[in-house]
């Protein structure tokens, strides 16, 4: 395997995370990015969740099986990962090492859960948070498929609120009520190293907002996990 050079993940510039509950396009803006900059790439995570059909290997993801994903865990070769609707997702510190060292801007496309874990180390590197503008908007996105079952939409909605309700790990929000807009925000913050949106306090705010419909809907979320089952009661 070819060898390549050291970067200091603590200082580097060059990469920039990107979160989103499921469902609020997140994918689509990183991939027309993508295609309007030459400079700028998403990194390629490694995954054990089975190909759909459509997705390519080392495009999509690295596909590997459970044994493989856990060697390169007890190796230290990623720099997160986390569980993600029961499948493993991670960021190889060899990929990160591998794109910064061709002169890219690298977008992480990876979840609450991983940014969480990987902020600590990436101290340089500017978070962005794509929320919906409504918790109906969410709703419809998440459940519109209309082919998942009720406890798949559930299970979406209650990882979008405690996605939520991390908001304060990112440093910049944008409101996907638009998806030109929230395009021309997204490319002025990681292609023009400007933004002019809202700013982190209202971001927060907003998410806020978003968790507060959430207690007041009379939606079915299904068992809550442990953790919101304790706030719901917190906060009576
Ligand atoms: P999907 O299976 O639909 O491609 O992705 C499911 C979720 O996994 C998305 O929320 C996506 O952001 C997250 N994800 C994809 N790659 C990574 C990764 O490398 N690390 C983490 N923590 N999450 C990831």
């Amino acid at each position: 395997m070819k060898t390549i050079p050291k970067i200091d993940f603590e200082v580097t510039q060059s990469l920039f995370v990107v979160s989103a509950p499921s469902g609020t396009g997140k994918t689509t803006l990183n991939r027309r990015l993508m295609r309007d900059h030459s400079d700028i790439v998403m990194a390629t995570s490694h995954t054990t969740r089975p190909m759909r059909s459509g997705e390519k290997e080392a495009y999509d993801y690295y596909f590997l099986d459970i044994p493989s994903f856990e060697a390169m865990i007890n190796k230290g070769e990623l720099l997160e990962y986390a569980q993600v609707f029961g499948n493993y997702y991670g960021t190889s510190f060899r990929e990160l090492r591998k794109l910064v060292h061709e002169g890219k801007k690298v977008v992480l496309e990876i979840d609450v859960q991983g940014w969480e874990k990987a902020k600590s180390t990436l101290i340089a590197t500017k978070s962005i948070f794509i929320v919906p503008p409504s918790l109906e908007v969410l709703r419809t996105r998440l459940t519109g498929r209309g082919t998942d079952s009720i406890e798949a939409q559930q299970r979406r909605l209650r990882t979008a609120k405690m996605e939520l309700m991390k908001s304060y790990l990112y440093d910049y929000f944008i409101i996907n009520d638009d998806l030109e807009q929230a395009y021309v925000q997204l490319e002025a913050i990681i292609h023009h190293g400007q933004f002019a949106g809202i700013s982190k306090q209202n971001g927060i705010r907003h998410c806020e907002g978003l968790i507060k419909e959430f207690e007041l809907s009379s939606w079915d979320l299904g068992d809550l996990p442990e953790n919101i089952q304790r706030d719901k009661k917190e906060t009576g």
